[in-house]
C-alpha cells in the first residue's frame, strides 16, 4: 500500500470489501463496479480493479475463476466448495464436506500439493424449473 493513502482511498476500498464480503454472488470486477456506484458515482471502473487487486493480495477476500475464466470476487473466506450452474452461471457456495487431508497424503507421493479445488458443476433449481 502505497505509504500516502488518502481519506478517500481509504473510502473507496471500504465501500468495495463491503459490497464482496456481503455478496453471495461471487460478483466481476464490473458487477462490483456497478454496486460501487452506486454509493460513489464518481469511480472509475479502473479503481475498482485496482482496489479489487489489493484486497486479494491483503488476503481480504479472494479471486475464484470458474470454466468461463471470468474472475469472480469471494468474500467468504473460510474454507467451502462452491457449485456452478452451467445454465446461468450461478455460483452457490457449499460447506467443504471432503477429508482432503487424505486426498493430499495420497498426491504426496506425487509432489508437494500447495492447493486444492473441487468445483460442483449442474444446473440450479430456478433453471431446472423452466
Ligand atoms: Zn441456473
Ligand atoms: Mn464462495
Amino acid at each position: 500500500m502505497p505509504a500516502t493513502t488518502s481519506r478517500r482511498d481509504t473510502r473507496q476500498r471500504r465501500v468495495i470489501l463491503e459490497l464482496v464480503e456481503h455478496s453471495k454472488a461471487h460478483p466481476t470486477a464490473e458487477e462490483v463496479y456497478r454496486l460501487a456506484r452506486k454509493k460513489l458515482p464518481t469511480i472509475s471502473l479502473g479503481t475498482v480493479y485496482r482496489n479489487l487487486g489489493l484486497l486479494v493480495e491483503q488476503g481480504s477476500i479472494r479471486e475464484v475463476r470458474f470454466d468461463d475464466g471470468v474472475s469472480r470476487f469471494d468474500g467468504h473466506l473460510e474454507q467451502h466448495e462452491h457449485f456452478v450452474c452451467g445454465n446461468c452461471g450461478t455460483v452457490i457456495d457449499l460447506p467443504r464436506a471432503l477429508d482432503v487431508k487424505q486426498l493430499t497424503k495420497l498426491a504426496s507421493t506425487i509432489g508437494s500439493v500447495t492447493d486444492y479445488k473441487l468445483e460442483l458443476t449442474g444446473v440450479c433449481k430456478a433453471c431446472g424449473r423452466k
